[in-house]
């Protein structure tokens, strides 16, 4: 079989086809929008010619407002032309044809900042952002993993980190984007321009725009109740800097900008594609392994490598287990999901749908995200599906080969991910981490107990260029990884469906005992007081 799958993944790929179908044919496919629709359905229509069984969609309930970029320009017009790269911020509204304007730079950091420029912006192309240090590339955009790069992955980590720190943060950020929308719009500023973030080793530069809900009024921007009070649009970070160095040195710019969207709904619903090779052991075919990716993207780009490539990986990993008429002992089942880039909505929905969930903080602080962003409260309620599924694998870090896997902490799958393995080394993977690795779908498996994967990839230029950029397209796709990842994914997969037990597990989490775990001993230091005992004793006093 190891053969047999790897012949088929190589000497037969189709791909490919399947990329360019989805990311030149079906595009973008922004979570929401017509376009995602078409791809859930095409998706669908295709898992059923393969010769897979019980395709069909599973909508996880509302998402927010469909929304198109039909067109967006921005140019300048004085004190000279000059054509400009620019994109529409996710659900901008539409400036109703072209708006010319004179630009502004508003300095906004903290609320402080508004006072000054109340009552001087009316009508004005507001400039929204300081002008970044814009180095030279001396470094390659894209990267392969060395064998000391491995290594250190492979290394498990000894010093506990609070993630949560910068989550925070972040939050504190996008809740002032967000006020300051509301503070620009009530100004009746004409139109916002934002400066295009880096990538890794400067990426963000040479013509590619970043394109995400930074480039939005905030993270919820795809709800009514929050949508983007104003026309946003990211622009090129050289474009940026020439206006930006000429509003510094006092010289009047004017722009047009033409942003053309469209809204197709308040309510829209989100969908995942869902297909089998159904078990054929009487025993073990109720049991399920399953493998995807998700299928929604951003909108500046095409999707190519977040994650068009996880998709049609998944695709193709089913495509050669049904060339190969595999009869797999467990059901063989592909997810593609949907509303992952605003919050892993379509994994997380079709888990709490079939297998359970962890109910969440309803601290006022945490209210502020959407319900899988937020803390896990417990304790977890679980499905009787839950028994019956024994993995989840995910390709989620664009179009790179696979170079290993991550257990996510569990200890028990490295033995037999070792075994797995051993025969794929010479197509490069050989690394296992114990470490958790996070911001994609197996999340939603692990989050509950489930043994879920998601594999070690090579970057190339995913940090760098297209990770959520305009930059993202097929292009961007290497064929012999992509043959290489499906062939890797289709071995996990067909061991975990043919193994006689389901992979193991780690205990269930238990996210209501974490606090009293995490607690400081008591007693612990001689001679100390309880703080109780001594304010009692200052009362006294
Ligand atoms: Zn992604």
């Amino acid at each position: 079989m190891y053969q047999l799958i790897r012949n088929e993944a190589v000497a037969h790929s189709h791909i490919m086809e399947y990329a360019s179908a989805l990311v030149d044919g079906i595009v973008p496919r922004l979570t929401g929008s017509p376009n995602l629709k078409k791809a859930n359905e095409w998706t669908r229509d295709q898992f059923a010619a393969m010769g897979c069984k019980n395709a069909h969609l599973e909508d996880w309930g509302e998402f927010g407002m469909g929304w198109q970029q039909l067109a967006a320009s921005i140019r300048m017009t004085s004190p000279d032309t000059a054509v400009f790269i620019a994109q529409a911020g996710p659900w901008s509204p539409s400036t109703n044809g072209p708006l010319t304007a004179a630009a502004t730079w508003v300095d906004l950091k903290e609320e402080k900042d508004f006072d000054k420029y109340k009552g001087k912006l009316a009508g004005k192309i507001v400039l929204l952002g300081e002008m970044r240090e814009v180095k030279p590339v001396e470094k390659s955009l894209s990267t392969r993993l060395e064998e000391s790069d491995l290594k250190r992955i492979a290394g498990y980590p000894t010093r506990h980190e609070d993630g949560n720190k910068g989550w925070l943060e972040f939050l504190k950020k996008i809740e002032f984007r967000e006020k300051a929308g509301q503070f620009l719009a009530a100004e009746h500023v004409a139109a916002v321009v934002v400066p295009s973030r880096d990538g890794r080793n400067e990426g963000g530069s040479g013509g590619t725009v970043f394109d995400d809900s930074g480039a939005d009024f905030g993270w919820l921007a795809y709800r009514r109740e929050h949508a983007n009070p104003l026309p946003i649009a990211v622009m090129a970070i050289e474009n940026y800097g020439r206006v930006y160095r000429l509003l510094k040195a006092n010289v009047a710019v004017q722009l047009e900008m033409n942003l053309d969207t469209k809204f197709t709904g308040d309510h829209e619903h989100g969908f995942d594609t869902i297909a089998e090779i159904p078990g054929t052991d009487p025993n073990l075919k109720d049991e399920v392994v399953m493998v995807g990716g998700h299928l929604d993207s951003w909108a500046s780009g095409t999707g190519a490598t977040d994650n068009g490539a996880g998709t049609v990986v998944a695709m193709e990993v089913m495509r050669i287990l049904n060339a190969l008429q595999v009869k797999p002992r467990r059901t063989i089942r592909v997810g593609l999901w949907t509303g992952e880039e605003q919050g892993l909505f379509g994994s997380y929905g079709y888990v709490k749908q079939h297998f359970g969930f962890i109910p969440r903080s309803t601290d006022p602080a945490e209210l502020k995200v959407t319900e899988y962003d937020r803390k896990p409260a417990g304790p977890i309620q679980l499905l009787p599906e839950f028994q019956k599924i024994s993995a989840y694998f995910n390709v989620d870090n664009g179009g790179g080969k696979i170079r290993g896997i991550y257990l996510q902490e569990n200890a028990t799958e490295a033995p037999i991910f070792e075994q797995w393995m051993d025969p794929l080394k010479d197509l490069g993977v050989s690394t296992i981490s114990l470490r958790n690795t996070g911001g994609t779908d197996h999340e939603a498996f692990d989050a509950i107990g489930i043994p879920g994967f998601q594999f070690i990839q090579d970057g190339l230029d995913y940090g760098s260029r297209t990770h959520h950029s305009n930059m993202d397209v097929y292009e961007r796709l290497i064929p012999e990884d992509l043959a290489q990842a499906a062939a890797v994914e289709a071995t996990f997969v067909f061991n975990a469906a043919m193994r006689d037990q389901m992979l193991p597990r780690k205990p269930l989490p238990h996210p209501e005992l974490e606090e009293p775990r995490k607690a400081p001993l008591k007693g612990v230091m001689p001679g100390a007081m309880e703080a109780e005992k001594e304010s009692k004793e200052e009362k006294q006093k």
